[in-house]
């Protein structure tokens, strides 16, 4: 047997830290990397021949539960027709009359590979079309790992204006401006100072990268009225939230409609697809039809086509949200009621499939606030979580995942293992 200890010595010789994205090699909670040679429903399977119940799911694609019979069919019988023709496909008209019909503020949509890209994208267009350079991000927000985005990222700690990564000039980090989420005056502010001159606003509208933070009643409504007054295109990122809290993503559920929305992860069902889309007029402008210029070789791939449309038409059938809020609801309850026992300062936000723990009695609300985590107090909640069979994410400031084949036996093994985890911290 080729165990994780073997498979990390060898991947650390080729592959930067031995991994292909660097939360996977639990630099922030300490330990190494396992390996997973297969997964199914709600648990993995280790090279070691672990079984561990997953709140990970694939960072969120796995609404389904891992390796779900019906995706794999779909994938089954489009590689039968061929892996990729570089032509357009019939695959992706359906995407597109999906995606509008699930989400209705995208009138037309266009295929790429990742949310990064998704982005990336959405941020040119935004730029394009408004003749304009400067973006609004806030601090916490994760867009993926372009250069203009890759700014106050996540759990980054850098001040404004600087980017969070070597080999993102400067002059690019200017024109981002990093505001804190939740804070109008900020925004007010960031207008009046650069009249003219801001092209958009991107933010996830539950930001779920520095934990779970839900926007103050009113404050979408704010960015959508304020944007509109200036000009500005408004651009939810909803890779994460599209289709897991509500078909039509936190923007259906908080009933706003942005100019442009960038999805990922669960349109992909498991495979490497993003997504934007929006306004007709805004989406115009891009290539062949307008001189905003965004491509793909694999754009739209069939494979990753079938694999998405199986992945959402799942999302119809009846009661899949309340059945995914039920599940979240009875983790979140069970987490704050052991960590209530055991008198450590919490807060367990909770929305539809996806929850977190934060160690604080401090209120979150934006990344300072989700930065007064006791990140060491984490690291050893996720240790001995793993230890007793559930992996959570490697970080302190990321949002657990719950799939609908959770329902039943590991929903309620999951609760035991982490309640006796907390009991025994
Ligand atoms: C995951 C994520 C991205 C980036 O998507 P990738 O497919 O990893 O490039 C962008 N935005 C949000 C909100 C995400 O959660």
């Amino acid at each position: 047997m080729t165990t994780s200890e073997d498979l990390f010595a060898r991947a650390q010789q080729l592959i930067p830290g031995g991994v292909n994205s660097p939360v996977r090699a639990f630099r922030s909670v300490g330990g190494s990397p396992f390996f997973v040679k297969s997964a199914r429903g709600a648990t993995l399977t280790t090279a070691d021949d672990r079984e561990l119940i997953d709140f990970v799911c694939t960072w969120g694609p796995a609404i389904h539960g891992h390796n779900n019979p019906v995706i794999r069919e779909a994938i089954r019988k489009a590689l039968d027709d061929g892996t990729s023709f570089g032509t357009p496909n019939p695959y992706e008209v359906e995407m597109a009359e999906l995606l509008t019909e699930f989400v209705p503020s995208i009138k037309k949509v266009r295929m790429c590979n990742s949310g990064t890209e998704a982005t990336m994208s959405a941020i040119r267009l935004a730029r394009g079309f408004t003749s304009r350079d400067k973006i609004i991000k806030f601090a916490g927000c994760y867009h993926g790992h372009s250069d203009s985005l890759l700014i106050k990222a996540g759990s980054g700690a850098l001040t404004h204006g600087h980017p969070d990564s070597a080999g993102v000039p400067a002059a690019f980090a200017q024109e981002t401006i990093v505001l804190p989420f939740n804070d109008r005056a900020a925004v007010e502010d960031a207008f009046a100072a650069n009249p003219g001159a801001i092209a958009g606003i991107i933010l996830e509208p539950y930001p779920a990268n520095v934990g779970l933070i839900r926007p103050d009643e009113g404050y979408l409504n704010f960015l959508r009225e304020i944007t509109a007054r200036h000009g500005s295109i408004l651009i939810f990122d909803e890779v994460m939230t599209g289709f897991r809290l509500a078909r039509g993503g936190v923007q259906e559920i908080e009933k706003i409609t942005p100019d442009l929305t960038t999805l990922g992860k669960i349109i992909g069902g498991g495979l490497p697809v993003g997504a934007f889309g929006g306004r007709a007029d805004i989406m115009d402008y891009l290539a062949p039809e307008g001189p905003v210029y965004q491509a793909g070789t694999l754009s739209g791939n069939p494979l990753a086509m079938a694999a998405g449309i199986a992945a959402l038409k799942l999302l119809n059938e009846a009661g899949v949200y309340d059945r995914l809020e039920g599940l979240g609801q009875q983790i979140s309850a069970a987490m704050r009621a052991a960590l209530t026992a055991k008198g450590l300062a919490h807060q367990v936000p909770q929305t539809g499939s996806m929850w977190c723990t934060y160690f604080t009695d401090t209120l979150v609300r934006d990344l300072p606030s989700a930065q007064t985590t006791d990140a060491d107090l984490f690291g050893r909640f996720f240790r001995d979580c793993l230890a007793a069979g559930v992996y959570l994410p490697p970080s302190a400031y990321e949002a657990c995942f719950i799939s609908t084949a959770h329902e039943g036996s590991a929903i309620d093994r999951a609760c035991d293992i982490m309640t006796t985890t907390i009991k025994n911290l």
